[in-house]
């Protein structure tokens, strides 16, 4: 024995489900109650964007055609976001990854800093609401809490709850259009990434058709257990 500890790994969970599933409402859930860092490809790809990276200029087009922006480009930006010193307290990832190259590359990332993948957990979603979903969604642009027309309305009309900012976004991509091709994607890439982790032992499956705070309990529950 030389005395020296093994270091206790940070958290490492996966959201996955089709848009409009929940991730990004639960994500925001679980960084106030476990603590967890939420990284978010869509959200570091719209920073890009709106920065005018080469990455982000690259990804512009693909995001608007509800398509999936290339597996390297999203794997160098979430590579570096992980890099980043408040992750070492562990993470939600919240749209990633979204293909098997990701996947891939995410698990030999983590072997590579000594960590493994608490839990992948799936929000399983009747497809047909989800466009519904999508459709009626915008977030503060203040503090990013997200809100919804009819099921998750601010309290005072056009006021974060939140943090009482008056200005509210909607995003591009949550037409109807896109988001049935953003669907589509899923269904065709991302989908396969069930069995996936079935198969690495990683898999919960959490029934999210309902209302927000029960979702918000059963995943508690998953991650309380993935990470005890
Ligand atoms: P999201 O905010 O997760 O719904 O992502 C919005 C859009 O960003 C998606 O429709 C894709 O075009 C792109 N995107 C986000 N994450 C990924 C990813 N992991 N792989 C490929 N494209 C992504």
């Amino acid at each position: 024995m030389d005395g020296s500890k093994t270091p206790v790994a940070a958290p490492v969970l996966i959201l996955l489900g089709p848009p409009g599933a929940g991730k990004g409402t639960q994500a925001r859930m679980l960084e106030e109650t476990h603590g967890l860092v939420q990284l978010s490809t869509g959200d570091l790809l719209r920073a890009a964007v709106a920065a005018g990276t080469e990455a982000g200029q690259r990804a512009k087009a693909v995001m608007e055609a509800g398509d999936l922006v290339s597996d390297e480009i999203v794997v160098a930006i979430l590579r570096d976001r992980l890099a980043d010193a408040d992750c070492a307290q562990g993470v939600i990832l919240d749209g990633f990854p979204r293909t098997t190259v990701q996947a891939q590359a995410l698990d030999a990332l983590l072997q590579a800093n000594g960590q493994r993948i608490n839990a992948a957990i799936s929000l399983e979603v009747d497809d047909a609401a989800m466009v519904d979903r999508i459709s009626g969604r915008y977030n503060c642009g203040g503090c990013g809490e997200g809100y919804h027309d009819t099921f998750k309305p601010t309290a005072k009309p056009g006021v974060c709850d939140h943090c009482g900012g008056t200005e509210m976004r909607r995003r591009a991509d949550d037409n109807a259009e896109t988001v049935a091709q953003r669907l589509a994607a899923y269904h065709a890439q991302t989908a396969p990434l069930i069995d996936y982790y079935a198969g690495q032992g990683a898999l919960s499956r959490i029934p999210a058709m309902g209302a927000i705070d029960q979702i918000a309990v059963a995943l508690d529950n998953v991650v309380t257990e993935a990470t005890a």
